[in-house]
């Protein structure tokens, strides 16, 4: 039986034992679509996150989606293009059951005004990264991203550990929601502002904020408060981070870390600009989006300034994947990129081992499955520090939005043993019913983003989109259930194409077959990317793991 949703009450998270497809791999993937919108920011609108990913074109397409899953047989792909299905073509039962190419717009077009127009006419969307992939489970999968960052600067720069150390960061939307919590987990005393109410509000309300504070001052004496006594907290603030920042520069204060998870990436639809009230955004979204783009660069000039001026007083700043740099500097900050990249300056070392943002969901809704896997993880690798730890923080600290879901960064081989393992459960009765397994996009093989994933890459391949398209086409003639291509739209049309994934277990020696190809050739060709461009950790993992590289210089 499907479950309330108190926040969506019109869309309740999908669950139970009923089958209303003729199989479980189309029932998941259909699941996996109602459960991206229980959880989205304004399913009414198929908004999942990031102000513009949807999880469908428009409603007519989403329903017919739901109809073709709902009836579709396991030789059958289904085929949808920028969220609007289009085909449904005679494959055979190893096929990939839903193929997608999400945005991907040609170089010389792939501009946001050019994407704006497309979207206004109703032929393209952008599906984000996990929302138009139907793989999004909340804010975990960012929360235990942002912890993962967090404690890789604990070791740069703070012998460990993050207590009585100050973060300031900015956004809590979809993704950026997940920040004070993270940062909580780490053991800082975090304070982050928006300028949204509303948005406060609701990450106070599901616990992820310890307090809201009224004003700048107040906040930063609960923040020096929490660090004298190493006391981990979480503030919220409302507030315009373009204002907010310089005037904590102005005060002198240097926090430890400093970051920002607004939607810098869309100028019209995502950022606000200081000095504007959120009814003039919207007003200037619909009639005046030349004058919102401009008004918008300028206040993030004011935001980086500031952010680099904190920087050089002693801060760990880093950009955590909202392209502001990129604005700042198309708005004159020369030295925008001084600040670097999360994925460069803390993640790199695990992406070159294809330890990466690997996750699972219960689609029975059985939070006990969940559970049962939690066990599992800490059963079968009891030595790997970074995913036990998390496991145990995570069943403490992270509660389950939508169908219950766990994420943990797994690397090369731990993903193929523990969705075997997975599958096997399932077969046994052991867990309530199927699993589904994917992944964030933001994975080794799977992105070009020169200013998020792909920025310096030592042998200058950042632009370089061939590896995402490989690793779709690798998919999907490795078995997977749900293949996706997807490039940037909105503000980050032009910047980037990834692929996803998606792989059933449902208990059966067919689906361990797709877990052993497509969950290790994903892997497999993670480590392949980083090796090809000259990584030791990447060479070093192929030759150990026989991952099929071949080195030809
Ligand atoms: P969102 O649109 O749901 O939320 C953005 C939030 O920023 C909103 O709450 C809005 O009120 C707030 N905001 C906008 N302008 C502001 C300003 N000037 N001052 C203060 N608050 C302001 O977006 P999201 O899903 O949370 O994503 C945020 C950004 O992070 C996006 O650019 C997204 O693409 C990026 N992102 C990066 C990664 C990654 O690679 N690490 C992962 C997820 C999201």
């Amino acid at each position: 039986m499907p479950k309330p949703n108190p926040r969506h009450p019109n869309f309740p998270i999908p669950g139970g034992s009923e089958l209303r497809a003729k199989g479980w791999r189309q029932e998941a993937l259909l699941r996996l679509l109602e459960n991206v919108l229980s959880v989205g920011e304004d399913p009414e609108n198929l908004i999942v996150y990031a102000a513009l990913g949807k999880a469908a074109r428009n409603w007519a397409a989403h329903d017919a989606i739901s109809r073709v899953l709902k009836t579709m047989d396991e030789d059958q792909t289904l085929i949808i293009q920028s969220g609007k299905p289009v085909g449904l073509l005679k494959t055979h039962d190893r096929a990939p059951l839903v193929i997608m190419a999400n945005c991907n717009i040609v170089g010389q077009w792939a501009k946001a005004e050019y994407y704006y127009d497309l979207q206004e006419k109703g032929l393209i969307c952008w599906g984000g990264l996990t929302a138009g992939a139907w793989q999004y489970i909340g804010s975990q999968g960012v929360i235990q991203g942002t912890y993962e960052i967090f404690m890789r600067i604990a070791e740069k720069r703070f012998g460990g550990s993050l207590a009585g150390r100050f973060i300031l960061t900015a956004g809590l939307g979809g993704m950026g929601g997940a920040q004070p919590l993270a940062g909580r987990m780490a053991g800082a005393a975090i304070l982050v502002v928006d300028i949204d109410p509303e948005r406060v509000a609701k990450r106070q309300e599901i616990g992820f904020l310890d307090e809201v504070a009224p004003d700048l001052e107040t906040a930063l004496s609960m923040i020096d408060a929490a660090v004298q006594e190493k006391r981990a907290v979480s503030i919220g603030l409302v507030g315009n981070a373009a204002e907010i920042y310089p005037q904590i520069v102005r005060l002198g204060i240097v926090p430890d870390i400093v970051s920002d998870q607004t939607s810098a990436h869309d100028l019209v639809y995502g950022y606000v600009p200081k000095g504007m009230s959120l009814e003039e955004v919207h007003r200037l979204r619909k009639e005046g989006q030349g004058e919102l783009m401009a008004a918008s660069r300028a206040s993030i000039v004011d935001h980086v300034r500031a952010m680099l001026t904190l920087q050089e007083r002693g801060a760990e700043v880093f950009d955590n994947g909202n392209l502001i740099r990129t604005q700042a500097k198309q708005g004159g900050v020369e030295n925008a990129f001084d600040i670097p990249i999360f994925t460069e300056a803390y993640l790199r070392p695990l992406f070159c081992k294809a330890i990466g943002p690997f996750r699972w969901m219960a689609l029975s809704g059985a939070e006990s499955d969940i559970a049962r896997i939690d066990d599992l993880v800490l059963e079968l690798f009891p030595d790997n520090f970074i995913v036990t730890n998390w496991i145990r923080l995570a069943r403490e600290n992270v509660p389950f939005e939508g169908l219950p879901a766990r994420i943990a960064w797994l690397g090369h081989g731990e993903r193929t043993q523990l969705a075997l393992s997975v599958n096997e459960l399932v077969a046994s009765g052991e867990l309530a019913g199927p699993i589904a397994f994917s992944r964030d996009h933001l994975d080794a093989g799977a992105m070009a983003h020169p200013n998020i994933m792909t920025e310096n890459m030592k042998d200058g391949s950042d632009a370089i989109a061939d590896w995402p398209l490989i690793n779709a086409m690798t998919l999907c003639s490795s078995m997977a259930d749900l293949v996706v291509i997807h490039s940037g739209g909105g503000g980050y049309a032009g910047y980037m194409t990834s692929a996803g994934v998606t792989i059933v277990a449902e208990g059966t020696e067919a689906a361990a077959e797709r877990i052993s190809h497509a969950i290790t050739n994903d892997t497999s060709l993670g480590i392949i990317r980083y090796a090809d461009a000259g990584y030791d950790e990447a060479i070093a993992a192929a030759s150990l793991n026989a991952v099929g590289h071949l080195s030809v210089g």
